[in-house]
């Protein structure tokens, strides 16, 4: 359910750029052997220069494919997101790609796709839904994000908000929006949670779901260096399923991994 890809290294000509807010930018990059094979929830690691500043690549989720182009939605927070929102459209830069696991939309079990995302956790969001109403599932975001300024939304559809500061949507965290809207969203049958966001927000997500055995995927961050299994620098801690606990390299056997694992 979860198969490996097979990864390409190429030089990909950036075909445009569009700031969407004040700190992040959808970046479009023509990569036809990504594109081609790029599932949801698979992210590119990618070399924003081609000088040693910075040296190691960086990693994005795959936000939408369309045709041979796929598009990444960029946060600048230091200085290699920041040299890449600032980039020259017709410029080029490496892409490693597709890599990691994608979310598991096998669709026995769920006729109803809860995508929960905070903050830049929405970047994956959009390939996801598209996915799944390709496969006649309907699809729910529930967003989380500070204020109404930081919402990221354009593309999405149906969508609740959570805003910190109650600019829009439920005064509070996208987990109390789960939680106000559980009953209703029960009702339009089988659900399943798919999410992405901050580490925190994905542990209280999990332990809400393990303790109401809701079915639920997320795509969990960590810093990460080769991509590919080399580095050791993403390994994370999940539940074993035969008990205790076990290790294993987010960029391999992650980014996606199911709730019922993470250790809360
Ligand atoms: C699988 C995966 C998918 C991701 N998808 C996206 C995405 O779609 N869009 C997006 O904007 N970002 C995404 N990120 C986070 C993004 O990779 C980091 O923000 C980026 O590597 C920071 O690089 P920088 O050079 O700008 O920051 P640096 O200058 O290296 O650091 C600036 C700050 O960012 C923090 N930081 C560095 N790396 C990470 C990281 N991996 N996660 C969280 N904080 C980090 C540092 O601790 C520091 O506080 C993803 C990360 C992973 C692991």
């Amino acid at each position: 359910m979860r198969e490996t890809n097979t990864i390409v290294d190429v030089k990909a000509t950036i075909a445009h750029t569009r700031r969407i807010s004040s700190d992040v930018s959808i970046i479009t990059l023509n990569c036809p052997s990504i594109a081609a094979t790029a599932k949801p929830g698979n992210f590119v690691n990618i070399k924003v220069n081609d000088t040693t500043q910075p040296l190691l690549r960086r990693p994005f989720s795959i936000h939408d494919v369309q045709g041979t182009m796929i598009e990444v939605m960029v946060k600048s927070v230091g200085c290699g997101t920041t040299l890449f929102c600032n980039s020259d459209e017709g410029s080029t830069v490496m892409v490693l790609g597709p890599l990691g696991n994608s979310f598991d939309i096998t669709t026995e079990h769920f006729n109803t796709a809860v995508l929960v995302s905070g903050g830049i956790g929405t970047a994956p969001m959009l390939f996801l839904e598209k996915t799944l109403i390709v496969k006649g599932i309907k699809v729910i975001n529930l967003v989380g994000v500070r204020t109404n300024n930081d919402l990221l939304t354009q593309n999405l559809s149906n969508c609740r908000f959570a805003t910190d500061d109650g600019s829009i949507g439920l005064k509070g965290t996208v987990l109390d929006l789960l939680q106000n809207e559980l009953t209703e969203l029960e009702k339009e049958g089988p659900l399943k949670i798919f999410a992405c966001g901050p580490n925190p927000m994905l542990k209280a997500l999990a332990k809400f779901s393990q303790d109401h055995q809701l079915s639920c995927d997320v795509s969990l961050e960590s810093v990460m260096g080769c991509g590919i299994g080399i580095c050791y620098g993403c390994s994370v801690e999940i539940n074993a399923p035969s008990g205790g606990v076990k290790t294993i390299l987010l960029c391999r056997q992650g980014p996606v991994i199911d709730a019922k694992l993470l250790v809360v």
